[in-house]
């Protein structure tokens, strides 16, 4: 960076370097230079003539040069209205993964206030669903899992952050909640979904910086869904809802198999690119 340049300055100079990468340079120069001051966004904004010594931002630049997610250099990032810690390689909040909330929040609003309403988060990583959940109904009791273990810790960080308590534990979709619970309210899960073969495809931004894992699926994504489906039919209380995130054209293909293992009123919630990314479905009552 040069010398005497102003914060003006230094933002254009940022937002063209950033241009390569992203199809948003100038908001992220901003956010990248407010945060390497100190500063809110509003209030860098509020300074473009002051002068600037941008030796701060340098690191941060490098950084997302390398294609690293806005949300691990800054260590947290907005989730339905909410701020989230987040590292790496745990899946950074997305937004079309409000839906997924928006979906159990209906569900429970729905239901008579006085209801019990256990709730399962499966593959929860930064905790940002199970804890949004939590904090628009708080009358819940909301249990989390996740194979990884400094996912479990970061539900709990959270957690922590917005006054929810979620018991959290590591291991394989429901076997760590089973001592806990076995007849869920709500199942929600964002688990792995992605196509193997879709990897390279990718942005870098993923490929480069988020944990395979947490993404990849098996040749049609579907490995963990297949597994989640039945295994939540077990645990769900009669009427109990299960809802998914999904990838691009796998809302037929799931719907299917939940209607094979015993749920109805099977409904798709779209993002806002159009795309089916919430499957939801109740469970059919059974005789007892
Ligand atoms: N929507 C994510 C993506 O951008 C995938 C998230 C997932 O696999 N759960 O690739």
């Amino acid at each position: 960076m040069e010398q005497g340049q102003t914060i003006a300055d230094c933002i254009a100079v940022t937002s063209a370097r950033l241009a390569s990468i992203t199809d948003t340079p100038r908001l992220e120069a901003e956010l990248l230079l407010a945060y390497a001051l100190g500063l809110s966004r509003a209030s860098l904004l509020a300074r473009l003539r002051e002068p600037v010594d941008g030796a701060r931002l340098t690191p941060l630049l490098t950084r997302r040069l390398d294609h690293e997610p806005l949300a691990y250099i800054f260590g947290e990032w907005e989730f339905f209205g909410l701020s989230f810690h987040v590292h790496p390689p745990l899946l950074t909040p997305r937004p079309e993964t409000e839906h997924l909330v928006e979906t159990v929040l209906a569900y429970l609003a729905a239901r008579p206030a006085d209801a019990p309403c256990c709730v399962a988060d499966l593959c929860c990583g930064t905790g940002c669903v199970v804890v949004a959940i939590g904090c628009h109904a708080p009358r819940a009791s909301l249990y989390a899992s996740d194979i990884r273990a400094d996912a479990v810790d970061t539900t709990q960080r959270n957690a922590l952050r917005h006054g929810v308590h979620v018991q959290c534990a590591r291991g394989d979709l429901f076997a760590p909640l089973d001592p806990w619970c076995d007849c869920f309210d709500v199942v929600a899960a964002n688990p792995p979904y992605v196509p193997e073969g879709d990897w390279t495809g990718l942005s870098p931004v993923i490929t480069k910086h988020e944990d395979p894992g947490a993404l990849l699926a098996g040749a049609d994504g579907l490995d963990i869904i297949r597994r989640i489906i039945p295994e939540a039919h077990k645990r769900l209380r009669n009427g109990g809802m299960l809802a998914l995130e999904l990838g691009e054209d796998q809302c037929e293909h799931v719907a299917a198999i939940m209607r094979t293992h015993g749920f109805e009123d099977i409904k798709a919630t779209k993002d806002l690119a159009g795309i089916d990314r919430i499957i939801s479905g109740t469970r059919v009552a059974t005789a007892v």
